[in-house]
C-alpha cells in the first residue's frame, strides 16, 4: 500500500482526535466530546498535520505496523476495520465517492465535538459514538 493509499483510508471523521479516558481496571476506552486543540471542528481536519508530532506529542501516528493495536480507534475507523478484516462501510468516501457521506451518516464529530479549552471535567463529556453498523445489528 502506498503512503497516499494509506492516507486515503482516513474518512476525516475526526473521532480519533477526541480526548479519551481509559478505565484503569479493564483498559476500556471511553471517548469524550472534547477535541484536541489542533482539530478544526468545522472541517474535522488537523490545523497543523505536518507538525502535529512536535505540537501534540500525544498525537498517535497510525502505521500499518501497529495494526494489531488499533482497537483503541473508534469502531467505524477504516484502519481498525481493515485490521479486523472488516469491509469499509457504504458511507466511507472511498465507497460512496462522496466526501460528505461521512457527515450525512453521522460519523463526523462536527456536530457534537467541543474545543478542549471549553471543558473543565472530561468525565462529564463521555459519549457513545454512533455506529450505524452496530445499530443495524441491534435492529435485527
Ligand atoms: S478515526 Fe480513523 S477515519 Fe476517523 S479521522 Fe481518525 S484515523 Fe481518520
Ligand atoms: S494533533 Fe491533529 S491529528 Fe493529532 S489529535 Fe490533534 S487534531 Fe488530531
Amino acid at each position: 500500500m502506498t503512503h497516499q493509499e494509506w492516507e486515503s483510508l482516513c474518512d476525516g471523521c475526526g473521532r480519533c482526535c477526541l480526548h479519551k479516558l481509559e478505565d484503569e481496571d479493564d483498559g476500556r476506552m471511553y471517548y469524550t466530546r472534547a477535541a484536541c486543540a489542533l482539530l478544526d471542528i468545522k472541517t474535522c481536519r488537523c490545523n497543523d498535520y505536518q507538525n502535529r508530532e512536535q505540537l501534540m506529542p500525544d498525537c498517535i501516528q497510525l502505521s500499518i505496523e501497529q495494526a494489531e493495536y488499533f482497537n483503541w480507534l473508534p469502531s467505524t475507523c477504516a484502519y481498525r476495520l481493515l485490521a479486523e478484516g472488516e469491509p469499509l462501510p457504504d458511507w466511507h468516501p472511498l465507497i460512496s465517492g462522496d466526501p460528505d457521506s461521512v457527515v450525512k451518516a453521522g460519523i463526523s464529530v462536527r456536530d457534537f465535538a467541543k474545543p478542549d479549552k471549553d471543558v473543565t471535567d472530561l468525565t462529564e463529556e463521555v459519549i457513545a459514538l454512533p455506529d450505524p453498523k452496530k445499530a443495524e445489528q441491534n435492529d435485527t
